[in-house]
């Protein structure tokens, strides 16, 4: 195939194979968070660029380097969202959803886009649920947005392979102090630091403690700790989360170095991490920024949320064989005709079928063909059971019923007793 008529690297199609499970996490997350009493919210996928610089921060990965920024006819500057909260806030200030300190519980679905190298785990176009909370201020809701995963996880069948790292940054006034002493403390041993890490440390001096690189790392060892330097304030909310986590009996670790790659993060940060990944192993990350709104031209108005990589969540539970059986059965019943009058009678009564039994789950055979190959199809279809419809049934106002995966004899069934019958041996979803 010629280039142009290839997808993008790192943008994929789901395939229809691999829909089923797509839906059946998607729908899992939905109830759960409709359960908890969050609301969704659909942003547009494309933003003006100044949005991101101003929410992400200018010296993160991703506005430095990963964001796909674009003129369009009118000369602006817009850029694929390459993460949600920043469209959400936008919108919730835009249509003044936190108005007079009210709060909100918003959740968001959707694909993103970062131009980062793609590998497994990593693409450049990916898929992310988002939760977003306005107007709560305390751990209480730091702790519902864990408990909440912790719950999916259970869900899901994933809870043993997913572990909780988490820690505080503190209030901006805490993480100030701290900063200065990290830059006094790195910069006594620049020559040490990987070339990434000394630059880190003029723009961004916290993102070092995120460095990969080994010598780096071995320098951060002795570095001043983030917990010495919270306030009261981020310590008693610190405190106050980790005591509902333990009360609920979800394990955790508290990671010290956990910074998270975006800069507007403030007190609690967490990120879900699994090592049956390979390197891609955060599947959930997300954290408490207060400071956001207000950076963005609103009211004061505190927020956290996270958001979690589809595809990751997908791939693990794949790997741990976690896909539920039934969900890759699209099709009930598989109907067979043979003739144009058994097709038209065919497509009569699965009307009338269909009529009263809207969640029946059945598929008409199209493009006629032998009782052989019509047969094949319906098995092949993963139908629980055929319908079979000839002249010798028309005639006789039946229709043959075969079950197809070994429960009882075929029958024949008489055409108004047939929404009855498949009633009482299809399970209604
Ligand atoms: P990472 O450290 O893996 O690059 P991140 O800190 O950039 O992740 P966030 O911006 O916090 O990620 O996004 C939340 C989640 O979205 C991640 O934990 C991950 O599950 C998923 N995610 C982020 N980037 C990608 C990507 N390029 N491809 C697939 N999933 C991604
Ligand atoms: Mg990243």
């Amino acid at each position: 195939m010629s280039k142009s008529l290839q997808a993008i690297r790192g943008m994929n199609d789901i395939l229809p194979e691999q829909t089923p499970l797509w839906r059946y996490f998607e729908s899992t997350v939905a109830r759960l968070l409709d359960n908890y009493g969050y609301k969704q919210i659909r942003m547009p996928i494309v933003e003006f660029t100044e949005l991101f610089k101003r929410s992400i921060g200018e010296v993160t990965d991703i506005v430095e380097k990963e964001m796909y920024t674009f003129e369009d006819r009118n000369g602006d500057s817009l850029t694929l969202r390459p993460e949600g909260t920043a469209a959400c806030v936008r919108a919730v200030l835009e249509h003044g959803l936190t108005g007079g300190g009210q709060p909100q519980k918003l959740w968001y679905i959707g694909p993103m886009f970062r131009h980062e190298r793609p590998q497994k785990g990593r693409y450049r176009q990916f898929h992310q649920i988002g939760l977003e909370v306005f107007n709560l201020d305390g751990p209480d809701i730091d702790a519902e947005l864990i408990v909440l995963t912790w719950r999916l996880w259970g869900m899901l069948g994933i809870r043993d392979a997913v572990k909780l790292e988490l820690n505080s940054l503190g209030t901006s006034e805490s993480r100030g102090r701290y900063r200065v002493a990290l830059v006094e403390y790195l910069s006594a041993h620049l020559d040490k630091l990987d070339e990434d890490s000394q630059r880190r440390l003029k723009t961004n001096p916290l993102r070092v403690l995120d460095t990969k690189n080994a010598d780096t790392q071995a320098v951060l060892v002795d570095a001043p700790k983030m917990a010495d330097y919270l306030d009261d304030e981020s310590r008693t909310h610190f405190e106050g989360l980790k005591a509902r986590l333990d009360a609920v009996g979800i394990p955790y670790v508290i990671n010290p170095k956990l910074v998270r790659g975006l800069d507007y993060y403030s007190k609690t940060v967490f990120e879900w991490v699994t090592d049956k990944l390979g390197a891609q192993g955060t599947v959930c990350a997300g954290g408490r920024y207060d400071g956001l709104v207000e950076q963005m031209g609103g009211k004061p108005t505190t927020g956290v949320g996270f958001a979690m990589g589809i595809e990751r969540l997908i791939l693990l539970l794949e790997t741990l064989e976690q896909v539920p059986e039934e969900i890759s059965r699209q099709v009930d019943v598989y109907l067979c005709a043979f003739g144009e009058a058994a097709e038209l009678a065919a497509l009569t009564l699965s009307e009338k079928v269909r009529d009263q039994l809207p969640n029946l789950r059945l598929q008409i055979n199209a493009g006629a063909g032998s009782f052989k190959s019509q047969f094949k199809k319906a098995d092949k279809s993963g139908a629980l059971y055929a319908l079979i419809l000839g002249d010798d049934e028309l005639a006789q106002q039946v229709i043959g019923f075969k079950p197809l995966r070994g429960q009882g004899e075929q029958q024949n069934i008489a055409f108004d007793a047939l929404a009855a019958h498949l009633a009482t041996c299809v399970v209604q979803g």
